[in-house]
């Protein structure tokens, strides 16, 4: 049935991501899903049957009766979502951007690839230029285009306003990562219960490299430049269900007192804050300024889970400024980071429809 939305496809539907795009899509003014696929374990049930809802809300009654349809459909929708573990996205990911798909993925497989879009709407929209490159190179008529892991997206977040207001120069982070970050039923609960875990396999490295490709530049004769400053990252897995929280020491260039940066996080709007983009917050980075916040119980959600919330901005006696800053790791740092991806396009006319 249409009703004139533009139909997508979720991969991996059944997963913690892909619960989050049914979740968040189900009354999107744009987007109507239309087609659910995930592993020959859920294929060929209905998505009620197939699905262990693991969200607040019930499961929307658009996708219960929808059929779970395996990797080898041929798909209808023009747009597709995917939130497939990394082992089994690339071939996957590929076949559909080959045959005419617009790919928005959360997988890792293809962030860091040279002529592959890594983008947040707010930072760096201008690099989805590489698209048409892509297209090209590789004698796609659709594409792929990434969001980054749900720790990077939260810190670069609040670093582009640094960055675009005083220069940055060194960045320390440490995570603490909640446990819906490691998908279902991710980390054991012997592992969690009055732990902290301090590895999370190729996480550091992810932050540090996806943050500089994402701050730096792109263009169409260089392909991406990474951004000039360093990044070192210390990443956890503590006992929380959803929302990673960051502890961050910057240097910047030109030297900024907390108040002179909170006033830069609280005026920072970006592309989808000028387009009214459906899901765009209407502020990327809120600021709290209580002492003990922010607080993954209380903040995750703040702006529907779209914004990072700041906290905690203060000086440094290492590298200058610090500060905390805690996103929803679902929402924003996953699924909600893809639909905004593929409202810009929208309105960019990129996508193939
Ligand atoms: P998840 O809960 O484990 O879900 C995985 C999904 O992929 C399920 O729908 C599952 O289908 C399907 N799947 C599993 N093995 C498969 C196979 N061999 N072939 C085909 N499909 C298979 O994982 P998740 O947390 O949603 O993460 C999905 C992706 O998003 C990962 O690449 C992850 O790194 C990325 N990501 C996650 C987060 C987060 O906070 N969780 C944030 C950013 C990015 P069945 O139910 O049928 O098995």
């Amino acid at each position: 049935m249409s009703d004139g939305r533009i139909p997508v496809a979720i991969l991996g539907a059944t997963g913690n991501v892909g619960q989050r795009f049914v979740q968040l899509l189900a009354d999107h003014p744009w987007f109507r899903v239309a087609e659910l696929v995930a592993s020959e374990r859920s294929a060929g049930k209905c998505y009620g049957e197939a699905t262990d809802w693991r969200l607040g809300a019930r499961m929307p009654e658009t996708a219960s009766g929808l059929p779970v349809l395996d990797y080898n459909a041929d798909l209808q929708s023009p747009v597709v979502f995917s939130g497939l573990p990394g082992e089994v996205a690339g071939e996957i990911e590929q076949r559909l951007a080959s045959t005419g798909h617009a790919v928005l993925s959360n997988t890792s497989t293809h962030r860091m690839e040279p002529d592959v879009p890594l983008l947040i709407p707010e930072v760096n929209a201008d690099h989805a230029e590489a698209i048409a490159t892509q297209k090209r190179n590789r004698g796609w008529s659709g594409y792929i285009v990434t969001n980054p892991n749900c720790s990077t997206i939260h810190l670069v977040l609040a670093l582009k306003p640094l960055r675009d207001a005083f220069g940055l120069d060194a960045v320390l982070a440490t995570t603490l990562q909640a446990v819906s970050g490691a998908g279902y039923p991710g980390v054991p609960s012997l592992d969690m219960i009055d732990n902290v875990v301090p590895y999370i396999g190729g996480e550091e490295e992810k932050i540090e490299t996806e943050s500089q490709k994402l701050l730096g530049g792109y263009d169409a004769g260089a392909g991406f430049v990474p951004a000039d400053f360093v990044l070192s990252a210390h990443c956890t897995r503590v006992p929380v269900r959803d929302g990673h929280t960051e502890c961050v020491s910057v240097r910047l260039r030109t030297p900024a007192t907390p108040e002179e940066a909170i006033a830069v996080f609280e005026g920072f709007r970006g592309v989808p804050q000028e387009l009214g983009l459906p899901s765009a917050p209407p502020q990327p980075v809120i600021v709290r300024r209580e002492p003990n916040r922010p607080q993954p119980v209380f903040d995750r959600d703040d702006a529907n889970g779209m914004a990072s919330v700041v906290g905690r901005v203060r000086e440094c006696p290492l590298l200058g400024l610090k500060f905390v800053v805690l996103g929803h790791n679902t929402v924003r740092g996953a699924a909600g980071a893809s639909i905004l991806n593929a409202e810009l396009f929208r309105e960019q006319g990129l996508l193939p429809v």
